[in-house]
């Protein structure tokens, strides 16, 4: 590919999550490069810059969104700030991939679908669990009708937070809490492999440990499907010693996607039938992320959509808005 066709990416945030995750997906594939990254201190977009052999750095972001070597754009600050960011990118011209959740208010994610529309940009939300082989491979099996009539699901989504991310994470400021930053990956994953719409959440949220102020560090809650499938969910960062899994329930059969709820990918898939069980060949894996900027670049070239749309980001954040609603006020919320 000629380098007059290469897309060129811009990293908004030089956060944990782009260095580990993006930096490697947008540079693996053929047709982007990481160009620019912008951070609100110069000196460490800088080093940002040389770590990861980026040709520009920049402390403003106006300045790199004026950059015309910068098509894409990838948003991974705190959540309070990929509002205000993804707008701004819009009015630039920039296709965003942005990190979930999109918005700290549904009316602002609403605001960030429909400010891209009207520029003519692509937005995706990263909710990276979408690409995974073993989750694409249910949601078949599933709609192939593997399981008969799904009936009920359980997501374990409980891990202990690493020490380096103790920070905005886990207080209220920046948008932090385990519902922010779990919850709203189940949504999504749910609603994927699931093929349905939440009606319906109960929720309950508590501190075990690592919340500050009154935000919540565990959730545990109900989302009920339009389908009339009920899905359990458990996120927490205060759990040292579990596998995060989902399984999924039908009249026919169980699907089991065992250690495949978290970051790195990976993890099994078994089909239970009565006493048999049987792993699925789920094929190749391929990273998440790497996925999640390969078709992100198509549908920039006008080819495909997204892995996760703009619209699935506005559903799984107004589902996290609910089972929070929910959590605080002892109440089944609908959507
Ligand atoms: P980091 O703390 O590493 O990065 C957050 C970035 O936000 C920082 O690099 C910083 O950029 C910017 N920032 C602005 N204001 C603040 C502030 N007050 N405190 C701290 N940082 C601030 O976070 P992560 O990389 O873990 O997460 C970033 C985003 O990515 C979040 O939205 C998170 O939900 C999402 N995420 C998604 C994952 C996925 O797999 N889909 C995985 C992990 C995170 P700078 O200093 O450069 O301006």
């Amino acid at each position: 590919m000629s380098e007059s066709n290469i897309l060129g990416w811009g990293l908004v945030g030089a956060s944990n999550v782009a260095r580990n995750r993006l930096v490697n997906a947008i540079n693996s594939q053929p047709d982007s490069r990481i160009v620019a990254v912008m951070s609100r201190d110069l000196d460490r977009a800088q080093a940002f810059a040389r770590e990861c052999n980026i040709s520009a750095a920049y402390d403003s972001l106006d300045a790199m969104l004026a950059d015309p070597n910068v098509h894409c754009v990838y948003i991974s600050t705190t959540n309070d700030l990929h509002y205000a960011q993804t707008l701004a990118a819009a009015r630039a011209g920039k296709h965003v991939l942005c990190e979930k959740p999109l918005a700290l208010e549904l009316a602002q994610a609403r605001e960030m679908v429909d400010a891209c529309q009207r520029a003519g940009v692509v937005l995706g939300t990263n909710h990276h669990m979408r690409n995974s082989v073993i989750h694409r491979k249910a949601r078949q099996m599933i709609l192939d009708g593997a399981i008969g009539k799904p009936l009920s699901a359980r997501l374990l989504r409980a891990m202990y937070l690493p020490a380096n991310l103790h920070t905005w994470r886990i207080s209220a400021a920046a948008g932090g809490g385990a519902i922010l930053d779990m919850t709203v990956h189940d949504a999504d994953i749910a609603r994927f492999v699931l093929n349905s719409e939440v009606e319906s959440v109960v929720a309950i949220k508590t501190q075990q440990g690592l919340g500050v102020g009154d935000i919540e560090d565990t959730v545990m809650g109900v989302f009920a499907f339009c389908n009339g499938v009920l899905c359990q969910f458990h996120d927490s960062f205060v759990v040292k010693h579990a596998d995060m899994h989902f399984e999924i329930h039908g009249t026919d059969g169980s699907l089991y996607a065992e250690k495949a709820m978290s970051g790195q990918g990976g993890g099994k898939l078994f089909l239970r039938r009565g006493d048999a069980r049987t792993e699925i060949d789920c094929g190749a894996y391929e990273e998440l992320h790497t996925r999640a900027v390969k078709l992100f670049n198509a549908a920039v070239r006008g080819h495909g959509q997204p892995a996760v749309s703009g619209e699935d980001g506005v559903r799984s954040l107004q589902i996290a808005l609910a089972v929070r609603d929910a959590a605080n006020t002892g109440r089944r919320v609908y959507l």
